[in-house]
């Protein structure tokens, strides 16, 4: 039989921990698959994904810089997928690619039953408004966090995001410059890409207090300014994106092969390294 194929399409994408993952799990449930990772710079991102179709591909993982773009390959979107306006998985189907995001369900199962967390009614801060920001913030909603307030350096796309998520009463776009204003926070998600470019933004002590978790979906040496950050502002525990990214996996997993793997396992032998980890 011919193995099946996958890929994680993104730019760069040479240290994603995606193929490891989906390897792990495939061993484990005894299914034969192959899963690649495929660099795509983006004006090449519509023609490598087409000729991944035509070469049999069953799905793929799509990342930073193109899980807007991939929207627009898609000829069906999941319902969460379409509410986020980004796509992470394509699962292909007879008529082409349906798009599904599996970031916003990855984060909350990580945060609820690995973290312990409990969600509800928690005040929440969003830092960023990207891809990653689009795909988590209907979940955490979901989840039943209460007001959402959403920081973007870019006040127009937090603003897009709010009117997206269509929720006036509790979620609330505000400037990344006013961060000063908005006083104290339950739950703190950054989901900027601030720390591998120019630097994480100034972020005031007081947005956090000793009950606070604070979450980086970045992971590795990425997510370690803002964990410092967290650190010196009183938080307890500090959380990296690599219980999402494990569980956002899981979730891909599960469409394309109809049975969720296992996490703990592959988890922990990602934390033992996570010192080494290049966040992709
Ligand atoms: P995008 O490029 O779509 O968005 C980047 C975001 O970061 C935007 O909100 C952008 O603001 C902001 N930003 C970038 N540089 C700065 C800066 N210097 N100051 C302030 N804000 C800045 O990226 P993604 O949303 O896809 O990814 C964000 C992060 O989340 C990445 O580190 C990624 O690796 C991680 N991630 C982790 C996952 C996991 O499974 N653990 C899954 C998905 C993402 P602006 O709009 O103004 O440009």
């Amino acid at each position: 039989a011919l193995v099946k194929r996958f890929a994680v399409i993104g730019h760069p994408v040479a240290h994603s921990l995606s193929p490891r993952i989906h390897a792990a799990f495939g061993r484990q449930l005894g299914i034969a698959l192959d899963y690649a990772a495929m660099d795509a710079p983006p004006e090449l991102f519509d023609a490598i994904v087409a000729e991944f179709a035509a070469e049999g591909g069953l799905g793929a993982n799509v990342t930073l810089p193109h899980k807007n773009r991939a929207v627009s390959v898609c000829t069906t979107l999941s319902e969460r997928a379409r509410r986020a306006g980004a796509v992470n998985t394509l699962v292909r189907t007879a008529t082409g690619w349906e798009g599904d995001n599996t970031d916003g369900v990855g984060l909350v199962r990580d945060l609820t039953e690995r973290q312990g967390l409990d969600l509800r009614s928690r005040r929440t801060l969003l830092i960023g408004a990207g891809g990653a920001a689009r795909g988590v913030a209907p979940a955490l909603l979901d989840a039943g966090i209460g007001d959402l307030y959403i920081v973007n350096r870019t006040p127009e796309r937090a603003d897009a995001l709010a009117d997206a998520l269509a929720m006036p009463g509790r979620v609330h776009p505000r400037y990344l410059r006013d961060i000063d204003t908005l006083g104290t926070f339950d739950l703190i998600v950054n989901a900027t890409s601030a720390a591998r470019a120019d630097g994480l933004p100034s972020l005031p002590m007081a947005l956090a207090n000793p009950r606070t978790a604070a979450v980086d979906l970045s992971y590795g040496e990425v997510a370690i300014p803002f964990l410092a950050w967290a650190r010196a502002a009183g938080v307890h525990d500090g959380i990296d994106g690599l219980g999402m990214l494990v569980e956002q996996a899981a979730e891909s997993f599960l469409r394309w092969h109809g049975v969720r793997p296992e996490t703990d396992e592959v988890y922990e032998t990602l934390r033992e390294h996570r010192a080494e980890l290049v966040t992709a």
